[in-house]
């Protein structure tokens, strides 16, 4: 049987656009759909213009802390429009690149809501396309809960464009993007309260770096409720808007946010017709070599219940177009997956938590540091940075890194490429550190913490 392409692709975002791309310069004729603009969550929506306006959020504290090393500025006054346009240009440029990419790369992009007409048929529109392969990468999106008054929320998608920067936020959630986006507005002057229906934020983290980074963003001024399950959301005659939790009301708010998880985009694609089986999550169910139950179909990305990272969904692009195209099966690898949360100050983790790794490796040597950065002793700002490694006590292999502070994504991704090499403490100790740094920290943690 012919077919029209080698391989059709459903959702033209980081992972989808990697697997076009990928397949096609192994000599697959590959077509891709998207309904929205090329570029997907983390692109228009997601890691890309969320950095940017953390990036945004982070003037107001290096100016106060230049203060201390003799700097005197005026009054700063924030144009949250032209941020917000600033942003939205830069998105707009990614995205064209993006496209300029897939056209170059000689993948045909079809414009529209592509659907499963069967396990080897996709429709856009009008057309319908015949494929050897159908790939489906069509992400996720956040999940509102059923409660009272919920249409007055709005979730991260609405939080990156408002018109408006609101004065009082709710941000609801203890997750990635509740503390990033309470960091994000705090920095930029809102006054915000967080409300996490659990005893601690970042559930799933270690719980050092959880205490650590709720203690630091208290200090930032940002109010964390725990325990706070909230039951409805009123608007008042203002416009202004109110939290019932439990029997207390908490507000007047301007704005309130939910980051309360996101849900795969399965519904309407024709999964039914092509014999695709969703997973207990609702995601859709794959091996490692990103199989569905359909044979000729392929899933990719937050659809599944992988990891919700971009670079997890583009490494697993690009082991899929080598599987299908490449000559060779290669199975995906999630282990050692190394994260950042862009909170303020940051988290970065790789590896298991203190917690984890007792189940896993049973005795543990814990190092852990806390200490106030070279640049605070002048800024005068009370901001603390914690760094701990996890180490399985038999082996001495390091099984965890974690820290919270100043640029910890940028220093754990170098620490993740020691952990993933199976490096032992005595190297991290034999290793010579880099001074003055933050960093050289993670080479220089001597002193166990007692059992
Ligand atoms: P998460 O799953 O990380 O967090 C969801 C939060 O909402 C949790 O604190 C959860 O509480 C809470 N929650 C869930 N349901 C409800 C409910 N009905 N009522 C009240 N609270 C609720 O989701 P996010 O939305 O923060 O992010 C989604 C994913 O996107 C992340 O897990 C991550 O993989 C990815 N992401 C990654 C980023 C990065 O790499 N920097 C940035 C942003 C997102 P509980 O803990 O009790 O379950």
């Amino acid at each position: 049987m012919t077919f029209d392409y080698d391989l059709f692709v459903i959702g033209a975002g980081s992972g989808g656009v990697r697997l076009a791309r990928m397949s096609a310069s192994y000599g697959a004729r590959v077509g891709i759909a998207e309904e929205e603009d090329i570029g997907g969550t983390c692109v228009l929506r997601g890691c890309i213009p969320k950095k940017l306006l953390v990036y945004a959020s982070h003037y107001p504290h290096e100016v106060d802390d230049a203060k201390g090393f003799g700097w005197t500025f005026g009054d700063g006054v924030l144009d949250w429009p032209a941020l917000i346009a600033a942003k939205d240009r830069e998105i707009g440029r990614l995205s064209g690149l993006y496209v300029n990419l897939l056209k170059q790369s000689g993948v045909d992009l079809h414009a529209g809501r592509a659907t499963l007409v069967d396990a080897r048929t996709v429709e856009v529109g009008a057309r319908r396309f015949t494929a050897r392969h159908i790939a489906i990468a069509t992400g996720s999106r956040p999940v509102l809960p059923p409660l009272p008054g919920i249409e007055h929320a709005i979730t991260s998608r609405e939080a990156l464009s408002l018109p408006a920067l609101p004065k009082r936020i709710a941000v609801i959630g203890g997750g990635y993007i509740a503390v990033e986006f309470a960091g994000i507005f705090n920095g930029v002057g809102s006054r915000v309260e967080l409300f996490y229906r659990g005893a601690q934020i970042l559930r799933g983290f270690d719980d050092d770096v959880r205490d650590f980074l709720a203690g630091e963003m208290t200090k930032q001024g940002i109010a964390i409720h725990t325990g706070a399950a909230i039951d409805a959301i009123e608007r008042a005659a203002d416009g202004t808007l109110a939290l019932r939790v439990g029997d207390a009301h908490a507000g007047p708010f301007d704005a309130v946010l939910f980051a309360t998880g996101r849900v795969p985009n399965v519904e309407g694609i024709g999964l039914e017709a092509a014999g695709v089986a969703l997973d207990a999550r609702g995601a859709i169910a794959v091996d490692a070599y990103s199989a569905t139950s359909a044979e000729s179909v392929h899933a990719i990305g937050d659809v599944t219940s992988r990891p919700q990272l971009t670079p997890v969904a583009t490494r697993d692009a690009g082991l899929l177009a080598i599987t299908l195209f490449g000559g060779r099966r290669v199975a995906a690898d999630h282990e050692w997956v190394p994260s950042a949360v862009f909170s303020q100050p940051e988290v970065a983790t790789v590896g298991l938590t203190e917690a984890r790794a007792r189940d896993v490796h049973g005795a543990l040597d814990i190092y852990r540091t806390s200490f106030k950065a070279l640049r605070h002793t002048l800024s005068g700002r009370d901001e603390r940075t914690l760094m701990k490694l996890v180490v399985a006590r038999d082996s001495q292999r390091v099984v965890g890194a974690h820290m919270v502070g100043r640029d910890a994504g940028e220093i754990v991704q170098g620490i993740a490429i020691a952990i993933r090499a199976g490096a032992t403490k005595a190297q991290f100790d034999d290793t010579i550190g880099i001074h003055p740094t933050a960093a050289e920290e993670f080479v220089t943690m001597r002193q166990k913490v007692a059992d």
